[in-house]
């Protein structure tokens, strides 16, 4: 019988999948299965209106089977079935069901590509198949036809014998290679395993015997091997089931189940839309942070389904950044199965169902934490982190988006607050909300700043993670209020007469001070008179934009050395050491030079600064004793 040469599109299609380089080749088995729901569909629509197949729509199924002598994995089902034309227009040439320009694409494009653009489909079974057998008969008609092709060089077509109507597909599986064990795909445990990962929702049984241990007849312990047809697939989505259906422990437990987790989510959001896009969406925020949550190697993205049919374990593009914490699903059947990477950027459906997702994420989030604050701190404590980066990358673009869902230590509060709840503190007189940077909550306290600040009665927002002070100042202001860095020198506390008191001590003591300045060097960029701290003799502020503490955290960065806060030390002019520097001015300037190193010392330690010299520091000091 003479051979018929495929087209040439096809041609070069199938030849790329017979060398495939594709790594990942289970997913031949996924195209086959959903071939065959796809007929079983097509069956069910015609017998609508129609019905010549005598089937009920319980009949419908697929079948696996494997025969390792043979070497031959095959999938059955009893689906609408292909007449000798269908055969041949439809396994002959692969004219694409999407509208890509195929053609166009295939001048220019390479294995991976094609695969990724095009999607795999029929074809795919060459990737583990040397030769492949299709028989196919039609409801409501006697004829059976047979296609086979064992590569580029063609295929035939020939009448055949079938007793049922639908398609049966033959594989023969290809013989190991060094790199390749293809034999795998002979062993009843790998085909259970991928049908699980992608095909377990297809909404008919998948079915294929398996060896399962069972009672003997009249015994009573003693077990023997049958071999049973097993449906491998669960059948029913969770997310295809009404939401009243469905308990807390069911979420909780397909969660766990399938993301792997010992802990049960912090919050569950169960969403079906429709509108521009109708799809059904079951996201989780997990507990806990992965242990590799916050390196590299994290991946974020949601599964990706369509009809039941997983087509992408991790797509990125339905998650921002600033919730990659989110695991879960989206199962849309306005999207085709020949999706992929390159293509899914462009998918405008995608970024639909992207932007609704993260919109229903923030008012989730937002709910939670009006209903369950306990719940809510949790979340914050493993993925905090991640919002307030959120917040600091893109240039801000995202801050209005997470601004409400922060939280910051309060100085009052002794607790979680946020900024909303902050501002609805605030005394009248404030117009601005103090924060204050530091190591520990304890730590902060402890800072001679914070001491002035909360004794005029305000609240102070303590910042322990390096992140946090670059995401307020790139939040500018909250509700119309600035945030103030009560260790910033533009702290201001004090009224007009106060000021102009101090303005006075400092003018009336230029010289000494400039004496200070010069002693210190480039250490710092000023020393002043204070009368904001109460208690402490001196401390340590910072000029312009850039804090202390955003200097120890850029400090910590590979490629960020140098950066330098600009500093003043302030020195308290009700202090006892002030009238000391003022005299020694006068009678010793050789001791007020070891005096202006020591107090500056002392404001390192306390603002958390490392010495910079701590030998001529320890020197000093017993210098004095
Ligand atoms: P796609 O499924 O994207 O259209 P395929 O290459 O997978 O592309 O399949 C080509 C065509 O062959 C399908 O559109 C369908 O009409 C037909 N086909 C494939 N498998 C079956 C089957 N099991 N039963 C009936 N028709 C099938």
């Amino acid at each position: 019988m003479a051979k018929k040469q495929f087209k040439a599109e096809s041609k070069k299609l199938l030849d790329m999948m017979i060398h495939s380089i594709y790594t990942n080749k289970d997913i031949f088995l996924r195209e086959l299965i959903s071939n065959a729901s796809d007929a079983l569909d097509k069956l069910y629509y015609h017998s609508l209106s129609e019905d010549v197949s005598g089937l009920s729509r319980d009949d419908y199924k697929i079948e696996l089977a494997l025969n390792k002598d043979a070497r031959t994995l095959t999938v059955s089902d009893n689906g609408c079935g292909m007449s000798e034309k269908e055969l041949e227009s439809n396994l002959g040439t692969i004219a694409r069901s999407g509208s890509l320009d195929f053609k166009d694409g295939l001048e220019n494009a390479s294995g991976v590509e094609i695969i990724g653009q095009f999607g795999v489909g029929f074809y795919s079974a060459f990737m583990v198949a040397d030769k492949v057998t299709v028989v196919s008969r039609v409801h409501g008609s006697d004829e059976a036809f047979q296609w086979e092709s064992a590569g580029v060089d063609g295929y035939t077509i020939k009448p055949t014998e079938k007793e049922t109507a639908g398609t049966t597909i033959t594989l023969h599986i290809k013989e190991d290679t060094d790199e390749e064990k293809y034999s795998e795909y002979l062993d009843t445990y790998k085909i259970r395993e991928i049908v699980s990962k992608y095909s377990d929702y297809i909404r008919y049984p998948i079915m294929m015997d398996t060896e399962t241990q069972k009672l003997k007849e009249g015994t009573e312990d003693e077990y023997e091997t049958v071999i049973e047809p097993t449906q491998l697939n669960s059948m029913v989505p969770l997310w295809r089931k009404n939401k009243n259906e469905i308990s807390k422990e069911d979420y909780d437990n397909f969660y766990q189940s399938k993301f792997y987790d010992y802990e049960a989510p912090v919050l569950t959001i169960h969403s079906k839309t429709e509108g521009q896009v109708t799809y059904d969406a079951l996201l989780y925020v997990p507990s806990h942070a992965a242990y590799d949550y916050y390196t590299k190697n994290f991946e974020k993205g949601l599964q990706l389904y369509t009809n039941g049919v997983l087509i992408m374990d991790k797509c990125a593009d339905l998650l921002p950044d600033h919730f990659s914490f989110v695991k879960g699903l989206v199962d849309s059947a306005d999207l085709t199965l020949n999706i992929s990477r390159e293509t899914l950027q462009q998918d405008h459906l995608l970024k639909i169902i992207a932007k609704n997702l993260e919109k229903k994420i923030k008012s989730e989030l937002e709910k939670l934490l009006k209903n369950d604050r306990e719940a809510y701190e949790k979340f914050f404590k493993a993925f905090g982190l991640q919002l307030k980066f959120g917040v600091y990358n893109s240039f801000g673009a995202n801050k209005d988006t997470l601004k409400d869902l922060l939280l910051f230590y309060s100085s009052s509060e002794k607790k979680l607050v946020t900024l909303a709840e902050y501002v609805s503190r605030m005394k009248e007189a404030q117009k601005t909300i103090y924060y204050a940077p530091g190591e520990t909550t304890d730590k902060i306290d402890l800072l001679p700043q914070a001491d002035a600040v909360k004794s005029k009665g305000f609240e102070i927002l303590y910042l322990t993670d390096d992140v946090d002070e670059f995401a307020l100042q790139m939040l500018r202001e909250y509700d119309g209020k600035t945030f103030t860095n009560i260790c910033a020198d533009q702290l201001d506390l004090d009224s007009e007469d106060e000021k102009k008191a101090l303005e006075g001590e400092n003018e009336a003591n230029k010289d000494l001070l400039s004496f200070l300045k010069e002693t210190l060097g480039d250490a710092v960029n000023a020393v002043r008179f204070t009368n904001k701290l109460k208690n402490y003799a001196v401390c340590l502020t910072s000029e312009g934009a850039l804090s202390l503490e955003m200097e120890k955290a850029l400090g910590q960065m590979p490629n960020a050395q140098g950066i330098k806060a600009q500093l003043v030390l302030e020195i308290n002019i009700a202090h006892p050491v002030a009238e000391k520097l003022k005299t020694l001015f006068v009678t010793d300037q050789e001791k007020l030079k070891d005096y202006a190193k020591l107090l500056y010392a002392q404001g390192c330690l306390i603002s958390g600064k490392s010495i910079d010299d701590p030998a001529e520091l320890s020197r000093l000091i017993c210098d004095l004793m």
